[in-house]
């Protein structure tokens, strides 16, 4: 929660990037950058937020990076004309760096067989038109769905897809409107892993998320640098602090641009 410990916390992590030659700032994108939408495709990024991070990623001292359960081919189009930001999609799975080149980490035998078996068990259940197939994991979305449908779609997929889970090596995840299987690794905590990798060791970094997986990146984090839970409302987290979109974000971020702006 919110006390004074976590704000000088917080307070102290941005006198840092005062002086820090270099930061990084690595953010999830649902419900932390942008607000949810019924249609996905049109859950784009709060303008006020984007137009702040825009400015902090020009400034040359923030390396900034979305770190997204998404593909990395939605947050190119949601984020369009951002497109020179570094990207983790799908988890961690695909990476699009800032000079536009990308990478992907292949999935296993094993793991591509346990996939095609929960892929049938969706058509089966007659859930394929609330699927959305990805690398390397597969999603039930109920969002827009009366509370009563959501539940009965919940209860299904949870029901078979825990079976699955239980005899292979995915994970099932919930999500703020669906549940995803996939494959356990990569997860956000491995990104920022692989990310602080690549950083100047005593570089400023701070990650800002929403989402059950983004506890993962807390985690990994957690000791190395800041860490923010966003959300309307406060649940148990790993995250040094926390706080609600839109008007805290954007408080944080002109903070943020305001330190790294100074001389
Ligand atoms: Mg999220």
């Amino acid at each position: 929660m919110r006390d004074s410990v976590t704000t000088s916390l917080l307070d102290a992590f941005l006198q840092r990037l005062k002086t820090a030659p270099s930061s990084a700032l690595l953010l999830d994108y649902d419900g932390t950058l942008a607000p949810f939408h019924v249609d996905r495709n049109r859950a784009f990024p709060y303008p006020g937020a984007i137009s702040i991070l825009e400015k902090i990623a020009q400034s040359g001292r923030t390396k900034v990076i979305i770190i997204s359960g998404r593909p990395i081919v939605e947050l190119r189009a949601l984020l369009a004309p951002m497109n020179n930001l570094e990207m983790w999609g799908t988890h961690g799975l695909e990476r699009h760096l800032s000079n536009g080149s990308y990478s992907c980490i292949p999935i296993n035998e094993e793991d591509a067989v346990a996939l095609a078996k929960a892929q049938e068990w969706i058509v089966t259940a007659g859930l394929l038109s609330r699927a959305e197939v990805k690398l390397g994991g597969i999603a039930i979305h109920w969002r827009g769905l009366s509370p009563a449908e959501a539940k009965s779609v919940q209860s299904l997929t949870l029901d078979g897809w825990t079976k699955i889970a239980e005899q292979s090596r995915l994970k099932l995840l919930q999500f703020e409107a669906g549940l995803e299987l996939r494959v356990s690794h990569p997860d956000k905590g491995d990104a920022v892993t692989s990310i602080l990798a690549d950083l100047e060791p005593r570089a400023p970094v701070a990650y800002m998320g929403d989402d059950l997986t983004d506890e993962d990146a807390f985690c990994v984090l957690n000791g190395h640098g800041l860490t923010v839970l966003v959300r309307d409302t406060y649940r148990e987290t790993n995250a040094d602090t926390w706080i609600r979109p839109l008007q805290e974000l954007i408080d944080l971020l002109e903070r943020w641009l305001i330190n790294i702006s100074s001389k």
